[in-house]
């Protein structure tokens, strides 16, 4: 018989896949099954239109069987199968995909990237046979024809029997080698979990026959066997996939149960969100929101994205694409019947489809947020705390652009409520003549309610956000300002708190001064920006505050990062109390003793540095001039 040889293009694709170690070869399971779920949803849609109503789902099972002992996988449907004409140009030629043509413009590395990222369809089983054979009756013909490849010859068409439409393929398994094995797919248990992980949901049965025991009946002939075996037809797929079911038909219960089997969680998820959207993009997402971050959330190693599906056919596993980083922690699928099959992950990440997907669901998740804030307050804080740093570095590094998406979801420990709020809330109860919103950066909040800076405010009536992430001051300052009212630090300069009077008072006060604080300032030198009179402090006697963009907050943080060489240093401003008794015996050193003086400046600068919890340059001068002012020497 006349061999005929594939078309250039494909024989390219072809001996690719013959020569294939690419890991994931397993997928050519994936690529056949789907091809029949497509052949035979073609058969099934042409009844249905025909008026053929009695025909169901269920009578037109894909059957894959493993023959171990002769190495043979075979996969059979009963859809609408090939003409000769069919086979010629389906099989001999590459798929419609386009798959090489896009790699050849695209220059896209080595072949294993090709397989992986396109699954190039019915060649891919050629990763796994050595010689495939097709026999197929399409419902146009009376006749069935043979198609048989053993690959790089070529292939050979001729008649053929077969009594129903439909479509068998026969896989003649590779020999193991030494870096190979394809024994598992010969193995019953191995192909009915490739089955599961990627055609679980195809909308026909796919079975298999198994080989039961049982205990011999009377009478029967044992063989000297100790069980009787028979063969049972076994359906692999659950063909329904869960998102497909209305969320009447689900109970919370089988949420949970579907996130927990699917993503390897033991916990609840703390929120299941089920969308289905009918329009210019078609889809459905069913998403969960862990009630824990994973082990490595916060590592590299963590791999954000949501499973894609095509019509029940798993796309990818994690499609990094439909989810923005802020909400990376989300999990979940999307199945869309607008996303081909085939299509590449670089294509993807340029598929309008995807991206109006992308878009929606962001919006849903904010708005799931939102909601859960708003009516399961308690879930959300659990939440926030797992996933919150993720909202607020979101922020930041959109340079404040994603802040109408997000800001209202931060939560920040209040001072004068004693629990963690919203930004929202704060603006609510802002006194009317309060022009900021204030905030404390440290360690913790205990600390924080320590905090000369915070005294005044406090006792003022106003309320202080207390923020104890690295992260929060460079949230805030990206954002700027929310509702229009700018966030100040309560070490800024200008805090706003005081009125007329007091400004007054201060302003007097400080021309009184001004010699000491120059002496003071040139006795510290390059350490201060300046030494003035605070407006802010109550009982405590100095503290330092920063002047210019950078907080002494920020500047720990910055310097605390790897690959900082350059240390970054806030301008520093030594604030005094002029009601405290130090700030008398400053005063009266000054006048009668400058090394006294000099001695003091230095002392109160160093305990103003160790109350923010910055390290002093030189602890022994310290202790030795606190020791000496005390014993008078
Ligand atoms: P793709 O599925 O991307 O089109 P394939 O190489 O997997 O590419 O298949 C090529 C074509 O062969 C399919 O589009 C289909 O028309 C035909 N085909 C493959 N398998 C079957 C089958 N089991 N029954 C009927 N037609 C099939």
């Amino acid at each position: 018989m006349e061999k005929k040889e594939f078309k250039a293009e494909s024989k390219r694709l072809l001996d690719m896949m013959i020569n294939s170690i690419y890991t994931h070869n397993e997928i050519f399971l994936r690529e056949l099954i789907s091809n029949a779920s497509d052949a035979t949803d073609k058969l099934y849609y042409n009844a249905m239109q025909s008026g053929n109503a009695g025909l169901s789902r269920e009578d037109l099972a894909i059957h894959v069987q493993p023959d171990k002992e002769n190495r043979i996988l075979t996969i059979s449907d009963k859809g609408c199968g090939m003409t000769k004409d069919e086979l010629e140009n389906n099989l001999g030629t590459i798929a419609k995909s386009g798959s090489l043509a896009f790699k050849q413009e695209h220059d896209l590395g080595s072949d294993v990237d090709i397989i992986g990222q396109f699954g190039v369809g019915f060649y891919s089983a050629f990763m796994v046979a050595k010689k495939i054979v097709v026999v197929s009756k399409s419902t146009a013909d009376d006749k069935a024809y043979r198609w048989e490849s053993d690959g790089a010859d070529g292939y050979t068409i001729e008649e053929a029997s077969r009594d129903e439409n439909g479509t068998t393929i026969t896989l003649y398994i590779k020999d193991n080698t030494e870096d190979e094995n394809y024994d598992e797919f010969l193995e019953t248990y191995s192909l009915q979990n490739l089955i599961k992980k990627y055609s679980d949901y195809i909308r026909y049965p796919i079975t298999m026959d198994m080989e039961r025991s049982r205990d011999w009946e009377e009478g029967e002939e044992t063989d000297g066997k100790e069980y009787a075996t028979y063969i049972e037809t076994e359906t692999i797929n659950s063909m329904v996939p869960v998102w497909k079911k209305t969320k009447a038909e689900l109970g919370e219960k089988e949420y949970e149960e579907f996130y927990k089997n699917k993503f390897g969680d033991y916990e609840d998820p703390a929120r299941c969100i089920h969308q289905n959207v009918e329009g210019t993009t078609t889809y459905t997402a069913l998403m969960f929101i862990p009630a824990r971050a994973p082990f490595n959330y916060y590592s590299k190693d963590y791999e954000k994205g949501l499973q894609l599906y095509s019509n029940g056919v798993m796309i990818m596993d994690k499609c990094a694409d439909l989810l923005p980083d802020y909400f990376s922690f989300v999990k979940g699928l999307v199945d869309s019947p607008d996303l081909s099959l085939n299509i590449s992950r670089e294509m993807l990440q340029h598929d309008r489809q995807l991206k109006s997907i992308a878009a929606a669901l962001e919006k849903k998740i904010k708005s799931e947020l939102k909601n859960m804030l708003k009516n399961d307050r308690d879930n959300y804080e659990k939440v926030f705390k797992n996933f919150g740093l993720q909202l607020k570095f979101g922020i930041y590094s959109s340079y404040g652009m994603k802040k109408d998406l997000l800001a209202d979801l931060l939560l920040y420990y209040s001072s004068s409520e004693k629990k963690m709020v919203t930004l929202d809330e704060y603006v609510d109860r802002m006194k009317e003549s309060q022009k900021y919103i204030y905030y404390a950066c440290g360690e913790s909040t205990a600390k924080l309610d320590m905090l000369p800076q915070t005294e005044m405010l406090r006792d003022k009536g106003y309320e202080i956000l207390y923020l104890t992430d690295d992260i929060d001051e460079f949230t805030l300052k990206s954002m700027q300002n929310y509702k229009e009212k700018e966030f100040r630090s309560v070490s800024d300069a200008d805090l706003d708190v005081e009125d007329e009077s007091e400004k007054e008072e201060i302003k007097k006060a400080s021309e009184d001064n001004k010699d000491l604080f120059d002496f003071m300032k040139e006795h510290l030198g390059d350490s201060v920006k300046e030494v003035r009179l605070s407006n802010r402090l109550k009982s405590h006697p100095v503290c330092l505050t920063s002047d210019g963009g950078i907080s002494l907050e920020m500047e720990k943080v910055l310097n605390s990062m790897p690959n900082n060489e350059e240390k970054i240093k806030a301008s520093r401003v030594l604030e005094i109390n002029a009601n405290h008794p130090i700030f008398a015996a400053l005063t009266q050193a000054y006048a009668e003793d400058k090394d006294k003086a000099a001695k003091l400046t230095d002392v109160l600068f160093a305990q103003a540095s160790l109350i923010e919890g910055i390290a002093i340059d030189d602890p022994v001068a310290y202790a030795n001039a606190v020791c000496s002012l005390i014993s008078d020497k």
